[in-house]
């Protein structure tokens, strides 16, 4: 993909305080907690967002590769997507698929 910068290191959730160990395969780009991010990047791992808000998870999709999650952000309202990580917490992604997106 364009512009996509490898960013996987540790870090400490910024909404729920969990330390996020680095994920190895992938970037990381939520906590595995709670879900939340910060709208940091314009393409992923680029942190060329000036916008610094909390990216809250609205819903999750599951496609053939497994789940898909669906952020808004609390700052300006941008919707982002981003695939599950292997270690993030199920139970709340599941939750989340009750709920259906709207834009
Ligand atoms: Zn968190
Ligand atoms: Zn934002």
């Amino acid at each position: 993909m364009a512009g996509f910068v490898k960013n996987d290191s540790p870090f400490t959730c910024a909404v729920c305080g969990k330390r996020v160990e680095a994920l190895g395969y992938s970037s990381r780009n939520h906590c595995n907690g709670c879900l939340c991010s910060l709208h940091l990047d314009v393409s992923p791992g680029d942190r060329a967002n000036a916008c610094g808000g909390v990216m809250r998870p609205v819903s999750a999709v599951k496609n053939r590769k497994g789940f898909v999650v669906i952020f808004r952000c609390e700052k300006c309202g941008a919707i982002g997507k981003n695939k599950a990580a292997e270690d993030d917490d199920k139970e709340l992604i599941i939750e989340l698929t009750a709920t259906p997106f709207k834009e």
